[in-house]
């Protein structure tokens, strides 16, 4: 995708954006001794603060999670933004326009800009048959029935979309190109070359993205006989429902701070609770809970409740939901599932209980250990031996999906004692197999004991001080290395060498990275910290430059040694060894 907007364009963008800006509008900062301003980590749970920016580089880095990036990579992390939604609101605030002759999704900028426009203009209609319509009355008495004042209704911009074929068609007055884009955002249906409403009489509920956009809509039916109760928009280029939750902008609207979230089924649940004064309930569209959603809500509260039918339907959505949730544990987080009695939804009960009755119903929701070690022990005879190594198998993958850490401990503990197992014998079976767990300790050991090369120690300095540049002795090349991350190393000098490299910082350089498969280890060589004292980088630099020509030249006085004695060298060779052997020698009589 970043291809379609030339890399000059986000370099332009990423030197005019101040990413202590970007990031403090969002996620307060505060300025730390020296240049870095740092706050609580937007991306993990955490008390003191990790989170670290640097406006001279203009980059972002967690001491806890390793989060990571320059403003754009906030955005998309943080937002979740598309890419060129991330560049296109860094513009917005440098008054930049994005480059009209840039072709993809830069037309598609354009594209969802008037998407999002027409959604609005369809909206406000709704909004004004709900008034107006001569059919309102009954809607207006069914919403009054469930109790939703004039308030709540405004608030959640609810409308009605009247009865007939044709309504959008009209208002729009058959303009072709509406009626175009009115096909592409789901709100006409066409089939053999005719068009028609897809929700017709019904109560409308508009779905915001995060930024406040309608996307799609949730249409509900009010008269007890029509069908299908609840129709949704479809999949379109604005709308992604493994993505999207309804109520989440509200809920971020009306709360500063967000403690814990509730995770209910439908609109009609998240509009009622709000009007009972409970206002961090959002709700799936119409498809399963996604790990993007979940992921989405932990990043603003640690604590989620799944608040969910008594039936089948509802523990088994829970069910889906915990599966989906382990593997995104953290020890901070707080995972409660609540289930209603038979026939109840949250809906009809807040409007029973009220919001105190409701809010203490909520302090008995059962914990994540406790619904599934009911779920896995059901039915079963702790007492009979079959039966534990029946759990113990049945428990083993749930308990590997979960991240090393204090809960996975305790669960382990609590699977040991139920099938009376020493916890250390249990974890030697459940770890035996697990290759998830192996693979992330090996890892964690690797990394702890990551040997920084003089390649990395270049990579690191000069992509952290773009400057350095000028320093680069003229007589080294990249080009003749063979060691590892030799590519990484002459792309990024043949990079910096092209471009105006006073203005490139540390972000703007890790952009050109973007789309190609070493953007990983670029930006976490980027993030790297290196005890190197500030006036001592332009030295270690040198240093690092000068150890990696070394060991280049032992690696070819190898490789002609080793061709020597196996085929003999030509001539020319000989004279090249000579030479190799030569510089090495007065360098190791210097020292
Ligand atoms: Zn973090």
């Amino acid at each position: 995708m970043a291809n379609y907007i030339p890399p000059e364009f986000i370099s332009e963008v990423l030197t005019r954006v101040d990413i202590i800006e970007v990031i403090d509008s969002r996620v307060p900062l505060q300025k730390r001794s020296g240049n870095n301003y740092v706050a609580c980590c937007p991306f993990h749970n955490e008390k003191t603060p990790s989170f670290t920016v640097s406006p001279t580089k203009q980059f972002y880095h967690c001491f806890g999670c390793s989060a990571h990036g320059n403003a754009i990579s906030f955005l998309i992390e943080y937002e979740r933004l598309s890419f060129v939604e991330a560049v296109e609101t860094l513009c917005q605030l440098v008054g930049l326009s994005l480059p009209e002759n840039a072709t993809g999704p830069v037309h598609n900028t354009k594209q969802y800009e008037n998407a999002y426009k027409l959604m609005s203009t369809v909206n406000r209609y709704y909004q004004q048959q709900l008034l107006q319509h001569n059919d309102a009355r009954q809607v207006n008495h069914y919403l009054q029935q469930r109790g939703l004042t004039k308030e709540i209704i405004e608030k959640f911009s609810i409308g009605f979309a009247p009865s007939g074929w044709h309504n959008l068609e009209n208002l729009f007055k058959n303009n072709t190109n509406v009626r175009k884009l009115l096909v592409e955002t789901g709100m006409l249906i066409e089939k053999e070359h005719k068009h028609y409403d897809r929700f017709r009489n019904r109560i409308m509920f508009p779905i915001h993205n995060r930024r406040g956009h309608i996307i799609g809509f949730g249409g509900r039916v009010f008269v007890a006989e029509d069908n299908p109760k609840y129709l949704n928009s479809p999949e379109t280029m604005i709308f992604h429902k493994g993505k999207e939750l309804y109520g989440l902008y509200e809920v971020l609207q009306e709360n500063r701070r967000v403690d814990h979230f509730l995770i209910v089924e439908g609109y009609m649940d998240v509009v009622a609770l709000a009007q009972h004064g409970i206002t961090n309930a959002v709700a799936s569209l119409g498809t399963a809970i996604s790990k993007e959603h979940l992921q989405t809500l932990l990043r603003y509260a640690p604590d989620l409740i799944f608040c969910f039918d008594g039936d089948a339907a509802g523990k088994q959505a829970a069910w889906r939901g915990l599966d989906i949730i382990l593997p995104l544990l953290k020890d901070s987080y707080r995972i409660r599932f609540m289930f209603l009695a038979e026939g109840e939804d949250p809906d009809s009960l807040v409007r029973k209980l009220g919001k105190d009755k409701f809010t203490e119903l909520l302090q008995s929701a059962t914990s994540l250990a406790d619904f599934l070690f009911n779920e896995l022990t059901r039915g079963i005879d702790a007492n009979d031996p079959a039966a534990k190594a029946q759990l113990k198998e049945k428990a083993k993958p749930f308990i590997n999906k979960i991240p090393a850490g204090i809960y996975r401990e305790l669960l382990m503990q609590r699977l040991a004692k139920i099938i009376r197992i020493a916890p250390e014998r249990l974890n030697a079976i459940i770890m035996d197999k697990n290759v998830g767990a192996t693979t992330a300790s090996t890892k964690t050991t690797q990394s702890s004991k990551f040997k920084i090369t003089p390649m990395h120690v270049s990579l690191i300095l000069l992509l952290q001080n773009p400057a350095l540049i000028v320093q680069l002795p003229a007589a080294f090349s990249a080009e003749e290395l063979t060691l590892p991350g030799h590519t990484q190393l002459a792309q990024l000098i043949s990079l910096l060498k092209t471009n105006q490299i006073s203005q490139l910082t540390t972000g703007a350089v890790l952009e050109y990275w973007r789309d190609q498969d070493d953007y990983k280890t670029m930006s976490k060589l980027a993030s790297r910290q290196l005890p190197i004292p500030e006036n001592g980088v332009t030295t270690e630099f040198l240093d690092s430059i000068n150890r990696l020509q070394d060991m280049q030249r032992e690696v070819n006085i190898e490789q002609l040694i080793n061709k020597a004695s196996f085929s003999g060298l030509s001539p020319e060779e000989k004279i090249n060894l000579q030479n190799l052997i030569l510089k090495k020698v007065p360098e190791k009589e210097a020292k």
